[in-house]
């Protein structure tokens, strides 16, 4: 199947072409066709999927023909106010960058506008462009809420909502506030959800906003994360984890690595560990400045810091090519997060290393992710 067979409009389709893509993925396959027609969906996918294709572009389409329409009227609609049609809310303001590319890559020939708004920065700028006018807004729930409360934004025209990550929300404690945004949405919408698991809570929360829902569900990430990606266990000492870890970046093929800590305090002191031996490492989590964040995640892309120190949630927002070696400092303790990180390396057909220490205190969580994956992880060794 191409994109081409998907009923998509000419100015996605170039789009889509100059992003050199050949065919949709499962999801977008699965997705594009039902939310086309209007209706919700409740999507089981992880990121690397290209489930973010899979609702932009519908939303995209269907966004489109308004302002194609009102465009034929007198006057054009440059003069109109526009007011949000659709807005997308996730859990952190990297994917909500992240999104918002999307819907820049996608939507460069739709002449819609778009905007993504977030804590930890100046709302100044966001205001502004929100002043302007946007088809499309991309949120984090706190800023959203906060520039709700000062009579910025207002949904009520909002035609398509999409809860993105919706298990992440939940973790990160923000259902209060979802619940508190979909009060403020029309009744009368499109809605579609995306989480990775399916908890009763997810399942609840789905029960409560969507309407007679599609569900599509991709193929776990385990199976495609097995084939190129190169896992291997040390058991380890807590005590000797970054020295084993200094050894591995030292000594083997590491090009562009992301390290993972099970807190954000331990990111800091692993981070700081591996600069006094003279590797350039960065650490990425929340309480970093958005700033900060930004400018770690620049000089890794650039390459100017080849080691990159996070906790799993900043983690969720990384879509960075190239990543040789994911190592798992300490294990998580869902399984799932495992093959979502692993899968932050042998992205697009790449080959990747996914090096992981364990410690005494990890054998329960060692124990799940193998039975995820269905197998061992092969042993390399047990101490540096
Ligand atoms: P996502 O799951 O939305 O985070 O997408 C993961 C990655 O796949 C992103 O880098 C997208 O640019 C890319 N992608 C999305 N759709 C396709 C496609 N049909 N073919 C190739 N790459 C894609």
């Amino acid at each position: 199947m191409q994109f081409e067979d998907l009923r998509l409009i000419e100015p996605l389709l170039q789009a889509i072409r100059a992003k050199g893509y050949d065919t949709p993925t499962p999801i977008q396959k699965q997705a594009i066709p039902h939310l086309l027609e209007g209706e919700d969906m409740f999507g089981c996918a992880q990121t690397g999927t290209g489930k973010t294709a899979a609702f932009a572009l519908p939303v995209l389409q269907k966004l489109h023909h308004y302002v194609a329409a009102s465009k034929n009227h007198k006057g054009g609609r440059r003069k109109q106010f526009r007011p949000i049609r659709a807005m997308i809310l996730t859990p952190t303001r990297e994917l909500a960058a992240q999104v918002a590319e999307n819907f820049h890559n996608y939507g460069c020939h739709t002449g819609l506008r778009h905007t993504v708004i977030f804590g930890g920065v100046r709302q100044t700028p966001q205001v502004r462009a929100l002043r302007k006018g946007v088809d499309v807004l991309v949120a984090t729930p706190g800023r959203l809420l906060d520039l709700m409360n000062q009579g910025i934004i207002s949904l009520a025209d909002v035609e398509m909502f999409v809860l993105d990550e919706a298990d992440r929300m939940l973790d990160m404690g923000f259902i209060h506030d979802i619940r508190k945004v979909i009060k403020q949405l029309p009744q009368q919408r499109q809605t579609l959800m995306f989480s990775a698991t399916m908890p009763r809570e997810i399942r609840k929360l789905a029960d409560t906003i969507l309407k007679n829902p599609v569900t599509v569900k991709t193929t776990p990430e385990k199976t495609t994360a097995a084939e190129n990606i190169a896992q291997s266990l040390y058991f380890v000492e807590s005590t000797g984890k970054t020295k084993l870890l200094e050894r591995h970046l030292k000594e083997s093929q590491v090009k562009r690595a992301i390290v993972f800590t099970r807190t954000k305090h331990r990111a800091n002191k692993v981070t700081k560990q591996l600069n006094h031996s003279r590797i350039s490492a960065e650490a990425f989590h929340s309480n970093k400045t958005q700033n900060a964040r930004t400018r770690a995640l620049e000089s890794f892309k650039k390459g100017s810091v080849s080691v990159l120190v996070a906790s799993d949630m900043a983690a969720r927002g990384i879509d960075v090519d190239n990543i040789s070696h994911v190592f798992n400092y300490d294990l998580p303790n869902e399984a799932e997060t495992y093959v979502h990180r692993i899968g932050r390396t042998g992205r697009a057909g790449a080959s990747g290393e996914a090096i992981s220490f364990c410690s005494n205190d990890e054998h329960k969580a060692l124990r799940d992710i193998e039975k995820l994956l269905g197998g061992p992880i092969p042993v390399q060794g047990d101490s540096p």
